[in-house]
């Protein structure tokens, strides 16, 4: 089970105050969207669950158990970031594997989940070629099958479609609601895209200058947003 749950959550850097507390409960398999104007504290708040950026105070827990001295690589997480920084001299296969060799894991474990991954995203033709032979959404996909292999619980997103162009979004945010079925894990997926949230999520986190507005489902919030802040922020219900 994981469970994410934040409470009192704030984070300051140096004099700037960047979440300002906050509360919230992630549940096990769901798909949670965070939108917000840009600068309001959603990568600040991936990263704090990730374990990348420290918790200024307030507390966080992953499948109950509370992270506060647990590093980013024991929380069952897997990060996919907008800039995925693929290594060029790597092939498909050896970047996908690349996080598992680092920890230590031994060959034919890395070849049976880069294989899994592989087929999931429908990678395989592509294994042995290096990311300058691939196209922006190929290049996505083995940044999304880096995160798969690790087998996490929680897979935090932070805006990974924002460099792709709208029909390849459009393809991808269809992939990705497959890959959730297929995975049944959490999901954190951050995106300032009203479509990608209110067609993909389970819930929605809805946050202004570090706090949270409102969370709710796109129904709920579409029909019953608390002020004009969040309306603007929600499109049409799917
Ligand atoms: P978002 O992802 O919603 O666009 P961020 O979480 O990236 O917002 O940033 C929230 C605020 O925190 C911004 O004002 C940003 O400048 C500031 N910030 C983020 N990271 C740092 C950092 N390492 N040091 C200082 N300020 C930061
Ligand atoms: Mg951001």
């Amino acid at each position: 089970m994981a469970d994410v749950n934040l409470r009192g959550v704030k984070k300051q850097f140096g004099a700037l105050s960047v979440i300002k507390g906050v509360d919230l409960d992630v549940k096990d398999g769901e798909f949670c969207v965070f939108v917000g104007p840009s600068g309001c504290g959603k990568s600040t708040l991936l990263r704090m669950i990730a374990g990348l950026e420290e918790i200024t105070s307030g507390a966080l827990s992953i499948g109950g158990k509370d992270m506060t001295s647990v590093g980013p690589s024991e929380r069952g997480v897997a990060m996919v970031f907008q800039s995925y920084a693929l290594y060029p001299h790597m092939t498909v296969a050896e970047n996908i594997g690349f996080g598992l060799k680092m920890t230590g894991h031994d060959k034919a474990l890395i070849a049976e989940r880069t294989a899994m991954a592989a087929k999931m995203l429908q990678l395989e033709p592509l294994l042995l070629r290096k990311p300058g032979q691939l196209s922006g959404g190929q290049r996505q996909r083995v940044a999304i099958g880096r995160a798969i292999v690790r087998n996490p619980e929680v897979f935090l997103f932070d805006e990974p479609l924002s460099n792709l162009d709208a029909a390849l979004r459009v393809q991808m945010r269809s992939e990705l609601s497959k890959l959730h079925q297929d995975l049944k894990a959490t999901m954190i997926y951050v995106t300032h895209d009203q479509v990608e949230a209110m067609t993909m999520a389970d819930n929605i986190v809805v946050l202004s200058a570090g706090r949270i507005e409102q969370v709710g489902s796109p129904l709920e919030l579409y029909h019953r947003p608390n002020n004009l802040f969040v309306a603007g922020f929600i499109g049409s219900p799917k």
